[in-house]
C-alpha cells in the first residue's frame, strides 16, 4: 500500500459535505448512547421512560431475573459491590474478542499510515467491523 506520488501532500480526497455530517451524526449517536439509561444486567440501551414512577432498569424480564439471580448468589459468597464470579470460558471468549479487535486496530493504524486507496479503506473498514462485530453480539451471561 505506497503511493508513490506521496511526498508532497497527501492525496486523500477530502471528505464531502455529507460525510462530515454522517461524522457528526455518528459522534452525536455516541454521545447519546453514553448518556442514555442502560439495563442493568446486559447494559443494551433502555427507550427513554415517559411519565411518572421509577426510570426502568432492565430491557427485559429475564435480565431482571439474571441480576436477582446474580444478587443472590454474590450475597450468599459474600462479595462486595465491586466484586464479580465469571465462568472461566465466557472471560476467555471476551479475552480473545478484545485481542482480535486489538490486532486490527494495531494493523489498520499501520496500513492507515500507507496511504491507502479508497477501496483499501473499504477493505479496512471492513476487517475493523469483522473484528469489532463479536463483541457486538455478545450477550454475557443471559443466554439461559
Ligand atoms: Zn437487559
Amino acid at each position: 500500500m505506497t503511493n508513490p506520488s506521496c511526498c508532497s501532500s497527501p492525496s486523500w480526497p477530502r471528505p464531502a459535505e455529507s460525510a462530515l455530517n454522517a461524522r457528526t451524526k455518528a459522534m452525536a449517536y455516541i454521545f447519546v448512547m453514553t448518556e442514555m439509561r442502560r439495563c442493568r444486567w446486559c447494559r443494551a440501551a433502555l427507550e427513554p421512560s415517559h411519565g411518572r414512577g421509577r426510570p426502568r432498569q432492565f430491557c427485559s424480564q429475564r435480565c431482571r431475573q439474571w441480576d436477582w439471580v446474580a444478587r443472590q448468589r454474590a450475597d450468599e459468597l459474600e462479595l462486595s459491590e465491586g466484586e464479580l464470579v465469571i465462568a472461566r470460558g465466557e472471560l476467555d471468549r471476551l479475552h480473545d474478542d478484545l485481542y482480535v479487535l486489538s490486532c486490527a486496530v494495531a494493523d489498520i493504524e499501520h496500513d492507515l499510515s500507507e496511504d491507502p486507496d479508497p477501496s483499501e479503506l473499504r477493505e479496512l473498514l471492513e476487517w475493523l467491523l469483522s473484528a469489532a462485530r463479536p463483541l457486538r453480539e455478545r450477550n454475557m451471561g443471559a443466554s439461559g
